[in-house]
């Protein structure tokens, strides 16, 4: 009979008892600034221990917990543990790094979920400017809803990440509407990043636009030094992977603190040529500034032009059997066309 039994099904009963039980862990990854090789702050990542089945990776029971509803609590506890453990990093003298913890759409649409995040941060004393929430695009769909929670979260001082990006929906829309602070490229490009043209391209376009709407950007699943490197040149802010380290168990973390530092001094490009690549970007950015104006006094001027030459033909028409229709026409696309640039420019 229990073969008839879905893997879902058994998970299920077995998540109610999880917590009670104490078989959660949560494991700790860094993330690395990729100029100066500080860690910046660590990605919680939880863990399942099960007594009989062993290790249950998270993808495996997340998507359960939420279809039930058990994510709530599994959430909550996630995020208090996380709390307390950047709390406790912080009251042990190491510098303070920000806390990610991943959401999922059923906690985010809770209707306290802005309370019980004051409420954690109040209980635990973290400052909120130490906790990072990681949402993805799928949670931003309804922005009716999300919209107005995701802004009462920035109000409190947290910081939102968008994680996985480019594997949902990617509407730009959501980039300029909601607070977000860093978007996080998903390991799928980087994968072959150095290797797969696409990928290069794709990986570059993301750092380039995350620059220009002001946000950072992290890389995950960072693993070999081509890969770190070709992040470091397309000037990508943060990074993340097994290069660094993989998520650990807080007390396997610590004592690797320092080394995570030293890994971009020894694996990285040397500082002075990532300090050029940033002078050049800067300068590069003042350049696109100062071609996105001359192109739009161009416009403006060739607008007043049109208007005149359109203002002629109109006349023209009135005086004769429409002789300037074929002008006017062109006009109205020329006028579009304009219309369109100036849109695109327009910083
Ligand atoms: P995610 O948030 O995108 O997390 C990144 C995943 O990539 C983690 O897998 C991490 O262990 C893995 N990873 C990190 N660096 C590398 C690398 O260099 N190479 C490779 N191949 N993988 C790397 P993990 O821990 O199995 O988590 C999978 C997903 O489960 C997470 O994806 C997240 O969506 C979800 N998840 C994990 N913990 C939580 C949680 O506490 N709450 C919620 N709602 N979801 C969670
Ligand atoms: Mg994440
Ligand atoms: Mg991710």
């Amino acid at each position: 009979m229990r073969g008839h039994i879905s893997k879902a099904v058994l998970i299920e009963t077995d998540l109610r008892k999880a917590i009670e039980r104490n078989e959660f862990r949560l494991y700790y990854q860094p993330k690395v600034n990729l100029q100066s090789g500080k860690m910046i702050g660590v990605e919680a990542l939880i863990r399942w221990f099960h007594p009989e089945k062993g290790f249950i990776p998270p993808l495996d029971f997340i998507p359960v917990a939420e279809e039930t509803g058990q994510i709530i609590p599994i959430g909550e506890w996630v995020l208090r543990t996380a709390c307390i453990q950047n709390k406790a990093w912080q009251n042990a003298g190491f510098l303070p790094l920000v806390m990610s913890v991943n959401l999922s759409n059923r906690q985010l649409y809770q209707s306290q979920f802005v309370d019980v995040v004051r409420d954690i941060l109040t209980e635990t004393g973290l400052a909120p400017e130490y906790l990072e929430l990681e949402i993805t695009e799928s949670m931003m769909v309804d922005t009716h809803h999300a919209l107005p929670k995701i802004n009462e979260l920035r109000d409190l001082g947290v910081h939102i990440s968008l994680d996985d990006f480019g594997t949902g929906f990617s509407a730009l829309y959501y980039l300029k509407e909601f607070p977000i602070s860093k978007i996080k490229i998903d390991q799928s490009f980087i994968r072959n990043c150095t290797s797969d043209s696409n990928d290069t391209t794709i990986v570059k376009t993301i750092i380039a636009m995350a620059h220009q709407l002001k946000m950072g950007v992290i890389a995950e699943g960072i693993e070999t030094k081509e890969q770190l490197n070709f992040l470091q040149k397309s000037l990508c802010n943060h990074g993340q992977g097994y290069l660094f380290s993989k998520p650990l168990p807080p007390e396997e973390l610590v004592p690797f603190f320092d080394e995570i530092e030293d890994i971009i001094h020894r694996e990285g490009i040397p500082q002075e040529l990532n300090t050029k690549n940033l002078m050049d970007e800067m300068l590069e950015n003042e350049k696109y500034h100062f071609i996105a104006e001359k192109i739009l006094n161009y416009m403006k001027e060739m607008n007043d032009s049109l208007s005149t030459v359109r203002e002629f033909a109109e006349k023209i028409n009135k005086e004769s059997v429409h002789p300037a229709d074929n002008l006017l026409a062109e006009i109205d696309i020329l006028e579009a066309t304009i219309q369109a640039v100036v849109k695109i420019v327009k910083p």
